[in-house]
């Protein structure tokens, strides 16, 4: 067997693995660019030949040859019987962090995990976001399997083009398609529903008929639930089995489908879930997740603030609903810090549950840097609040920017409390794409690569208070 050793003015990052009588590991130059270093047979490895060595750069292509050394490296499908977590990673540095989070639990991450909209904002592709993910999971030899999700898919067109980058998980957003019924008149409501294509059949089907959701729940439809329901899904149900079924030619092995409602107005009922997933399974669309707009309020980055006593029947509805239709998992989106949240929902569905963060990680980095180069986080920060009014127009957010004091009244030590406190902590999140595209996007990158262990050490701290609450702990 091979010894690979660093060429001179490159220094290995992690432990050399080996397949096939050739030995594979990462390097930085003096640069901070990461590489593949190839010794031995380099067949499908593109690169550039350093004496005995390939030398290749982080891409797509030497990700997909590097998984076909390591097979674990390839992305996959979730397995039944255990949570699963969705770790997004807007600086594409987290993942070595994320794997670390998992020690000790029996909980499947999806470590590539990014929406269009999430790919916009960074400037980032699905196939880089998918590289970075997978030389992350080389680089801890974390080799138990992990998922790909490409988020909040809106159009079949997106959603081939992760395919085509290896995604195995594919979340449909209809949300384009449901429609406000709210300020309907009870004449408009049914004038709606009647001009729908499966108005007589929905009417043949539901209307009256009550169905018994494992032994506590009782549903039934009388004719306002169908006409909501019907008129607010109808279309948002057609688009998501289109969807289904264009990934289903390009993917005849399959793939994970989660439908996901949770960026809608108002939340969603017991009824109207049953109806969406009683109807997706009627058009043979198979789903293995599906994310309701749960009550109170889910903001991003913040703990879950409501009535927890509403939330907990709420979720018991939504979880014997999907256990009920068919055993797939029940999603909690915008899942960043809801530390109150995470046990209910593994207790409440027996572990079939999914939850997916993404800014969290974003803020841990920022976190590392309020510690430990407070002047560039002071220019994020001053940065993002500038960016404020622009930024927090698409998302679900309450951040007051008059409780968040002057930052030059704010010493360097009481830089990490900006962090934590509510409305500065929801500033410093909706502004990733604003900084990551701003000329801060380069100085934060170097930056945590600078206090990369740190770095390392707060994500798995931070993501694993997250995948504690999931439960599962790996017994010896
Ligand atoms: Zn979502």
């Amino acid at each position: 067997m091979t010894i690979i050793s660093a060429p001179k003015g490159y220094r290995a990052i992690g432990q050399a693995s080996y397949a096939n009588d050739a030995a594979f590991s990462l390097v930085r130059d003096s640069e901070d660019r990461s590489f593949l270093l190839v010794q031995g047979d380099a067949k499908g490895f593109v690169g550039t030949l350093e004496g005995e060595i390939v030398l290749c750069p982080l891409t797509l292509e030497n990700a997909r040859a590097l998984a076909r050394q390591f097979p674990w490296l390839a992305p996959q499908r979730i397995p039944e019987g255990k949570p699963s977590f969705g770790f997004g990673d807007r600086l594409g540095m987290a993942t070595p962090g994320h794997v670390r989070s998992l020690t000790g639990y029996d909980v499947f991450p999806i470590f590539a995990q990014q929406s269009v909209r999430e790919n916009d904002r960074t400037g980032r592709s699905f196939a880089e976001v998918l590289t970075d993910a997978t030389f992350g999971v080389f680089r801890e030899g974390y080799d138990q399997g992990f998922g790909a999700d490409a988020d909040h898919l809106k159009n079949l067109k997106d959603a081939e083009d992760a395919a085509r980058a290896g995604f195995t998980f594919f979340t449909c957003d209809p949300g384009d398609h449901v429609q406000d019924v709210e300020t309907l008149s009870s004449d408009q409501l049914c004038t709606a529903f009647n001009a729908l294509e499966n108005a007589k059949t929905w009417q043949g089907q539901y209307l009256d008929r009550t169905f018994q959701i494992g032994d506590d729940l009782l549903l039934r439809f009388g004719e306002e639930d169908l006409y909501r329901a019907g008129v607010k899904y109808g279309r948002a149900i057609e688009h998501a089995a289109e969807m289904y079924f264009g990934l289903a030619r390009l993917l005849p092995d399959g793939f994970d489908f989660e439908i996901s409602v949770d960026e809608t107005e108002s939340p969603t009922t017991p009824l109207e879930h049953l109806f969406v997933a009683l109807e997706l399974r009627r058009r043979g669309a198979k789903f293995v997740s599906l994310a309701p707009r749960f009550v109170g309020a889910m903001e991003k980055g913040v703990d879950w603030r409501g009535d927890l006593d509403q939330f907990k029947a709420d979720l018991l509805s939504h979880a014997a609903i999907a256990r009920c239709v068919g055993g797939y998992r029940l999603s909690l989106h915008s899942g960043s810090d809801k530390f109150s949240l995470y046990s209910l929902l593994a207790d409440a569905t027996g572990g079939c549950c999914h939850v997916k963060t993404a800014g969290t990680s974003y803020l841990v980095a920022l976190d590392v840097l309020a510690h430990k180069d407070p002047g560039l986080f002071r220019d994020i920060a001053m940065f993002s609040l500038a960016a404020f009014a622009k930024d927090k127009a698409t998302y679900h957010i309450s951040a007051d920017v008059s409780r968040i004091p002057p930052l030059e009244s704010v010493a360097d030590d009481g830089l990490p409390g900006l962090v934590e406190a509510h409305d500065s902590r929801q500033v410093l999140h909706v502004a990733f794409g604003s900084v990551l595209n701003s000329s801060l996007g380069e100085r934060l990158v170097s930056a945590i690569l600078e206090v990369e262990d740190e770095h390392l050490i707060a994500l798995a701290a931070h993501l694993g208070r997250h995948i504690q609450g999931l439960g599962g702990e790996l017994h010896e």
